[in-house]
């Protein structure tokens, strides 16, 4: 795995600078030198795409789909040696690892199947003569730049899309998992993707990010908020077409009469898994008064059974946090919870012999909605707990945020879970199933800063990579 070069115009170039990328469980591992793009090398592979797009747009549907097909069989095949190297490049546990190489083959498939579905319409004529017809067409060339905490499956879900509908691609993985977006990039390369339709420039965002959104026709982004403000202040300057995700602060509602097995299954997912680094994490838990001590008593005796460690350990339920970064980010909200008056249960770092960035997950009690671990996104395995009266107090709570991802109800009250249904204001809406956790076949986004644009996923995916025209023609 040394000395990776980007995908520039099908030929693999070797960058200036090389970045080395390590394993958040392991301080000795290292995984690979992965060459970095400048803004030069990134002109040629926007003027590439440029190039070979309108080519890769007039063949048949059903060859790009095959394209989509054979990389999705190959994924599938090695999910396992695909799954440990994602595990040891994020983070996350081995099974979760090949379940996001598998879930990323399923979109591959799902693409491919989308790629000769009809897209157009015909409109009966209102002029003597006169038909309308609207099609669909490529946007043209697509910048796709994304987050680490899904390496593998982020990029298939916007890569995926972007080809099966006839666009070139420009792809930036996130600095801290190259060797994920490497590993796709070069199966679909090796499927059969044309030169120049599909080109991987690595580095830094403030390099790569910023060429590509000057370069390309449309921007999919998955990362932060103040990324994502960036990216658009720019994309405007060439009036690029944009779809942001971004984060969230996600709430798991518990009223009284929640099953409290259901409850604290969903939290303790919601909230800790996958090290609590999802954008659709729960990490407010807005829990009734009368459930409230019973609920946590709970939580806590299930905290206390987790298993912490290296991502590849069979035993292990939670892996480390991705960098001594995002562990000191983590930290520092945690301490800024106590200034604020929270109870702290867990939150402490961990030592293990490979001197990984393990923490212990950590329940924030007596918070409430006010205070800024509240408020803001801290994207570790950190909840507040917000102790509420009633259904109604929950409800304004949950949705008294500057997010809208994603949010839950733990209920046995058909009327509530209807209520909540409609009046979340989030994306995302789970009815005892946790916050985080979503299917490849459905639309995927939320509302206010956490997402921009048209959603992802399913067969929506196409408002973003197409674009419509609308013909009149005299018969
Ligand atoms: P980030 O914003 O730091 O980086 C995301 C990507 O943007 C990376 O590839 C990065 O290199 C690039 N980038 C950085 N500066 C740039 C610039 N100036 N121009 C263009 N690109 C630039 O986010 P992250 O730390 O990688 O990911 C964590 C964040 O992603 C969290 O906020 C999380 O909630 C969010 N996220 C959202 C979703 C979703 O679908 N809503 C999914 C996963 C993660």
């Amino acid at each position: 795995m040394r000395d990776h070069g980007n995908l520039i115009d099908g030929e693999w170039i070797a960058g200036g600078e090389l970045r080395t990328n390590g394993n958040p469980s392991d301080a000795n591992d290292v995984i690979g030198d992965f060459a970095a793009a400048d803004a030069g090398q990134v002109a040629d592979a926007i003027a590439a795409a440029r190039r070979a797009q309108p080519g890769w747009a007039r063949k048949a549907a059903s060859e790009r789909a095959a394209v989509l097909a054979t990389a999705a069989a190959e994924l599938q095949t090695r999910a396992p040696e695909l799954g440990e190297l994602l595990a040891r490049e994020e983070g996350k546990t081995r099974a979760d690892a090949v379940g996001e190489v598998v879930r990323a083959a399923q979109v591959l498939h799902f693409f491919a199947a989308e790629a000769v579905r009809a897209i157009g319409e015909k409109y009966p004529p209102v002029r003597p003569g006169v038909d309308v017809d609207v099609t669909r067409e490529p946007v043209g060339v697509v910048g796709i730049i994304t987050p680490w905490n899904f390496p593998i499956a982020i990029a298939a879900w916007k890569i995926a899309p972007a080809l099966a509908y006839g666009n070139a691609v420009v792809f930036k993985p996130a600095d801290l998992t190259p060797a994920s977006g490497w590993a796709l990039v070069e199966i679909l390369h090796r499927a059969g993707v044309p030169a120049g339709v599909l080109n991987l420039v690595m580095g830094r965002g403030s390099v790569v990010g910023d060429a590509i959104v000057d370069g390309v026709d449309a921007v999919s982004f998955t990362g932060s908020v103040p990324t994502g403000r960036r990216i658009a202040a720019r994309a405007i300057g060439n009036m690029a077409r944009l779809q942001l995700e971004m984060g969230g602060k996600n709430p798991f509602v518990v009223l009284d009469d929640a099953d409290l097995d259901i409850a604290v299954a969903c939290a303790v997912n919601g909230a800790f898994f996958q090290t609590g680094q999802r954008c659709t994490a729960t990490s407010r838990i807005i829990v009734a008064d009368g459930i409230h001590d019973a609920f946590v008593d709970r939580v806590k005796a299930e905290m206390a059974a987790l298993r912490i460690g290296h991502a590849l350990d069979s035993e292990t339920q939670i892996g480390p946090v991705v960098d001594a970064r995002q562990l000191q980010t983590d930290l520092d909200y945690i301490r800024l919870a106590r200034e604020e008056g929270c109870e702290v249960i867990g939150g402490d770092p961990l030592e293990r012999p490979t001197k990984g960035h393990f923490l212990s997950p950590a329940l924030l009690l007596g918070a409430d909605n006010t205070m800024r671990s509240s408020r803001e996104e801290i994207f570790g395995p950190v909840a507040s707990v917000i102790r509420v009266r009633d259904y109604d107090e929950a409800l304004a709570v949950a949705n008294d945020t500057p997010f809208g991802l994603s949010s839950g109800i733990a209920t046995t009250s058909l009327k509530h879970a209807r209520d909540f249904q409609r009046n979340s204001a989030a994306g995302l809406v789970m009815v005892n199933v946790p916050t985080a956790g979503l299917d490849y076949h459905v639309p995927f986004g939320g509302r206010k800063a956490s997402s921009y644009g048209p959603r992802e996923q399913g067969s929506y995916a196409r408002e973003f990579y197409t674009t419509i025209k609308t013909s009149y023609i005299l018969s």
